[in-house]
């Protein structure tokens, strides 16, 4: 048998607590519970990938999850690795009603095919830009504790902050002005995700702007089907208004773009899965559409992914992969080359995605 010819597979549960509840507009993850895939080629190379499972955003269960990647191990066992776009295709179908499985079975292709070509992933999508610096998360929470994580991560190094809004304006605006008083020189950026009206999002801004805050990018401040509500704030504000719920599959974003509703994306693999993902990155290109590489809650081995995925292909405005930040010990091993203050050095990757569960042999 050849030794590019996938052989086993498995599948188990991925667990770890955080060190603060991911909390959002829309929901609430208190500890990591993911997937993760292996794929054996018969020369014994592995290859990895991570299922982020989001129930509260995307419906999605990890139950289902798991038994759909046994699934696609079925289906992927015999295939040759070599052909990874050929069993990415397979994915295709059998999983777009899983996305989160779809992007992990990917995800273990791609690891393997990599692997087995002795190449770091970021080069197979086209090695653009070896370096990629993520902003980090501030979540919905009182102002106080905004505050001291802002000081905390500026001192560490990081000097884009993300805040997640729209659970209560005022509470809103003080976590805003607290970590704008943190860290007055660092970058804002703003993702209410789906929470307001588009006249109240209007209005939120214009306040914001009173009180000295200009975010560089607003990202899902309607609800995903309020497509007129992007356009309007899309033509009424400065700065960047960027889909990301709204931006679900490819037609999703081709609808976006003719209609002139948004200025950016926010491309998540486990929304699209890489091939789709890739498709969106091009159109977006395309069209003149800034992008924003983001995820859900993933490991340090998802989070990478995505990291070589946007290296890789290059013309990322916006990076947002800081969630392995959150996690306490994913169990993960190989991520060295994230630095403390959020930098993916994907040059310094030797094989694959470059992250590998601690487990493995
Ligand atoms: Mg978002």
């Amino acid at each position: 048998m050849k030794d590019t010819i996938i052989k086993k597979f498995s599948v188990r549960e991925l667990d770890a607590q955080l060190f603060t509840p991911f909390t959002i507009s829309s929901g609430s993850h208190k500890s990591l519970e993911n997937a993760v895939f292996t794929l054996e080629a018969a020369g014994g190379v592995k290859g990895y990938g991570e299922a982020a499972i989001a129930t509260h955003i995307t419906g999605e269960t990890r139950e289902r999850t798991v038994k759909n990647l046994r699934r696609a191990g079925a289906l992927l066992a015999g295939r040759d690795a070599a052909n990874y776009l050929g069993a990415m295709c397979l994915l295709e179908a059998e999983l777009d009603d899983n996305r989160a499985a779809l992007a992990a079975a990917q995800m273990a292709v791609l690891d393997l095919a990599a692997r087995l070509q002795g190449i770091s992933l970021w080069k197979l999508f086209g090695a653009r830009s070896p370096e990629l610096k993520t902003d980090i998360t501030v979540v919905i929470g009182g102002a106080d504790a905004a505050y001291t994580f802002t000081k905390k991560m500026r001192a560490d190094g990081f000097h884009i902050f993300k805040v997640k809004t729209g659970s209560d304006m005022d509470e809103d605006f003080r976590r805003l002005e607290a970590v704008h008083k943190a860290a007055p020189a660092s970058a804002i950026y703003l993702d209410a995700n789906c929470a307001y009206g588009a006249k109240e999002a209007e209005k939120f801004i214009n306040d914001l702007a009173r009180r000295g805050i200009r975010p560089e990018v607003l990202e899902q401040p309607v609800p995903k089907d309020d497509i007129d509500g992007l356009a309007y704030l899309t033509r009424k504000l400065a700065m960047p208004v960027c889909a990301d719920e709204s931006a679900y599959s490819l037609d999703d974003v081709f609808n976006l773009i003719r209609r002139k509703a948004v200025s950016a994306v926010n491309i998540k693999l486990t929304k699209l899965g890489f091939l789709r993902a890739r498709e969106v990155w091009a159109l977006a290109r395309a069209s003149g559409i800034k992008l924003m590489m983001g995820e859900m809650l993933e490991s340090e081995l998802a989070s990478a992914a995505a990291a070589h995925f946007a290296g890789g292909l290059g013309g990322f405005d916006f990076i947002d992969l800081d969630t392995p930040f959150f996690i306490k010990d994913s169990g993960m091993r190989g991520g060295g080359f994230l630095s403390k203050d959020g930098v993916y050095s994907l040059d310094r990757v030797k094989a694959g995605i470059g992250v590998v569960p601690g487990d493995a042999k």
